[in-house]
């Protein structure tokens, strides 16, 4: 912050700046809220304006401009008044004269609270040790469990920081990315923020690795480049072949974001031409039926790689994410991935739990839109559980960063669980009783041992036994953050029974 004196060119050149992002900000809202929404939406923006006004961002722009980002990136999302109104406000009570109460008088309890939330998330320092980490990671999940909202908030905060980083040291610069890039791109993927996580990733990756973000951005322009007539040519056909059933859909190609390229070169160590070599698709129709005849279709067109398709629909993943997958042998063998989904399921895809508000008269969340995201509640509720915090962090990731693979139960039920997880993490997910007496495990009907990996549309049987107690050893095995705090527990648990008896004795 800048003190008065020095600061005052740049208000003034800044001014015109602020009255176009805030015209900007209100031909959004008025096109999806009523009157009286955009009037205190205006209100908002008018005590943050002043209670902000002697102060600057690092780049010298008046502070102003940041809140009003960070609001317009919301209202893009078409979230509700409150969330928007919260946006505006959300410096305002750890950085300026107004509190809380003044605020609550205003614009009511809703608002404050949201605030309160937002104020509280940034009161913690990011270091790189674990313990200072996991603290960011409580509140996060602490703020989520009582109101997403605030969540959401801090993910525009963090957007619109990130999208203005150049203007710091390198050294805080590469401490923000890094921590954008291990805390809030998991926590906005966990939401299904699609969009928001990718802006996340990309822009944290270059900020950690400049030459490296440079090199591939180069590599895929050119990639592009040379690709485009092929491209041209299978979208064509794809049109056609919905054409000829009469099916309306809307055919684009998809691009893979920078970091998503980085991330598959290094963790699966492909080449990036192996990468380009696939040729992404997405078809958007209006129905879901419309979605398995446009599967049918394509099917006709190309033949699909075996093991390759997935229904999404049928079977949401964890963030509520739809859509139906395959992949198709084209032209002279090029594998040819295809999306298919609603525009509803388009929304939901890109912008996760920000859409419900979208598709949701009130726009509010309620707690049945908040179903899907168990794992939140799940998490909660460990946290309070879970004494030991580096073992709390260890569990956490684990739910945190994986994919999930769909399994059933023997009476047809699907569960969820993340990559890695074995017939134990199952029998946890049941029941912990069952997890603690499992002595055996069938899938799709054959005995296998308890190590054993799960895979997508794999049926378990859990064979439990009275007799049979958690061991120390299972934990090299487990891939869930319940199993293993369960199993950690009664071990722990074990021990010191074992010592007490010793003692007696
Ligand atoms: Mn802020």
């Amino acid at each position: 912050m800048t003190g008065n004196e020095e600061g005052k060119a740049l208000v003034e050149t800044g001014t015109f700046d602020k009255e176009a992002e805030l015209n900007h900000l209100m031909e959004i809202v008025h096109g999806y809220l009523d009157d009286a929404d955009c009037k205190r939406i205006m209100a908002a923006f008018n005590l943050a304006d002043k209670a902000h006004a002697p102060q600057k961002r690092a780049s010298g722009e008046p502070y102003i401009l940041h809140p009003l980002a960070v609001a317009t990136i919301l209202a893009n999302l078409q979230i509700d008044a409150t969330t928007v109104i919260a946006a505006l406000l959300h410096d305002v009570v750890e950085d300026t004269e107004y509190t809380l109460d003044q605020i609550e008088e205003l614009f009511g309890h809703e608002v404050a609270f949201l605030v309160d939330g937002v104020t509280k998330l940034n009161q913690f320092q990011y270091h790189t040790k674990e313990d200072q980490q996991l603290e960011n990671y409580r509140k996060m999940i602490l703020a989520m469990a009582k109101d997403v909202r605030v969540v959401v908030i801090k993910l525009g905060d963090r957007l619109h920081n990130m999208r203005t980083l150049e203007v710091l040291s390198g050294e805080k610069r590469r401490r923000i990315a890094k921590e954008t890039l291990e805390i809030y791109a998991p926590i906005a993927n966990r939401l299904g923020m699609h969009n928001i996580r990718i802006e996340f990733e990309d822009l944290g990756f270059k900020a950690m690795h400049p030459m490296r973000s440079e090199r591939i951005r180069g590599a895929v322009r050119k990639a592009r480049g040379n690709r485009k007539e092929i491209v041209n040519k299978i979208e064509e056909s794809l049109s056609h072949c919905l054409a000829i059933d009469e099916i309306e859909g809307e055919v684009s190609g998809r691009q893979k974001h920078i970091y998503g390229i980085y991330k598959k070169m290094r963790g699966k160590r492909r080449a990036f031409n192996e990468i380009m070599d696939v040729y992404a698709f997405r078809i958007i129709v209006d129905k879901v039926d419309t979605c398995y005849r446009v599967l049918g279709a394509v099917h006709n067109l190309y033949k699909p790689l075996p093991g390759r398709f997935k229904d999404y629909i049928a079977i949401p993943k964890a963030n509520g994410y739809q859509s139906l997958h395959t992949t198709l042998f084209g032209m002279h063998g090029v594998p040819i991935e295809i999306q298919i989904r609603t525009r509803e399921m388009e929304e939901m895809a890109n912008n996760g739990i920000a859409a419900h508000w979208l598709y949701k008269e009130k726009g509010r969340v309620n707690s049945k839109d908040l179903e899907q995201f168990a794992w939140l509640r799940e998490i909660f509720e460990r946290q309070s559980e879970e004494t030991d915090s580096r073992e709390f962090m260890h569990s956490l990731k684990m739910d945190l960063f994986k994919d999930e693979v769909y399994v059933y139960t023997p009476a047809g039920d699907v569960k969820e669980l993340p990559e890695g997880a074995t017939p134990l993490d199952f029998a946890f997910i049941i029941h912990s009783k069952v997890g603690q007496h499992c002595a055996g495990a069938k899938v799709n009907g054959r005995v296998v041992p308890l190590r054993t990996l799960l895979e997508n549309g794999d049926q378990v049987e859990i064979l439990a036994s009275e007799a049979q107690h958690p061991q120390p050893s299972w934990l090299r095995f487990v891939a869930t953050g319940k199993a293993r705090s369960s199993i950690r527990r009664f071990v722990r648990h074990k021990e010191r029974d074992e010592t007490i008896e010793l003692g007696r004795k």
